[in-house]
């Protein structure tokens, strides 16, 4: 098994139901297991200003699927729960899961770059990520904890427990 981290994001569609219902669909994905789940976290909108403010969270999942497969997943997740792609970058959004890490592996392919290209950048992604695993260390050797340090927080703020707790 293979351990790989997912962020949640919705702002869209009532977000924080929009999340539990994307950590219970994360929970079903064929050939994995949900390890655990973030808080949930309100955040301010990143890009265009003028959206609803985040809901965002990470799980950590053990899985066979290969990466490719694991996004097909997360995008037939996003789909389900009425994503609709739309020009603007960065819009609002009933949900988006993004593939932050699989295992220690950097990937490099049309569809899917790993680790994530903004994570190291996004409090919304990092925060909810050091709650899980505060001790990782990224493929590219640096330790979440330095990013976390250097991280503004933009007024983040944990508005739910997680799921299970
Ligand atoms: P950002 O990627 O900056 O967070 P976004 O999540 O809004 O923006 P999307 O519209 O969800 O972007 O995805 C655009 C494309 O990004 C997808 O079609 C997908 O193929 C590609 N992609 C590349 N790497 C990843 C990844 N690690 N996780 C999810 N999608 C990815
Ligand atoms: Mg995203
Ligand atoms: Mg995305």
């Amino acid at each position: 098994m293979i351990e790989a981290f997912v962020a949640i994001g919705s702002n869209l569609g009532d977000p924080l139901a929009q999340a539990r219902r994307a950590v219970a669909a994360l929970a079903t994905l064929p050939e994995s297991e949900l390890q655990q789940a973030s808080s949930f976290y309100g955040s301010r909108p990143m890009g265009p200003a003028d959206q609803p403010d985040y809901v965002n969270a990470v799980v950590r999942l053990h899985t066979r699927l290969g990466p490719l497969a694991l996004l097909d997943q997360l995008q037939r997740i996003e789909l389900e729960q009425g994503r609709v792609r739309k020009d603007e970058r960065w819009g609002p959004r009933t949900l988006d899961l993004d593939l932050l890490l699989y295992g220690e592996e950097h990937i490099q392919h049309e569809r899917l770059t790993v680790p994530h290209y903004g994570m190291k950048e996004r409090e919304f992604v990092l925060l909810p990520l050091a709650e899980l695993a505060p001790a990782l260390v990224l493929p590219c050797g640096t330790p979440l904890t330095d990013l976390v340090a250097r991280c503004p927080r933009n007024g983040l703020a944990i508005i739910a427990a997680a799921v299970g707790e």
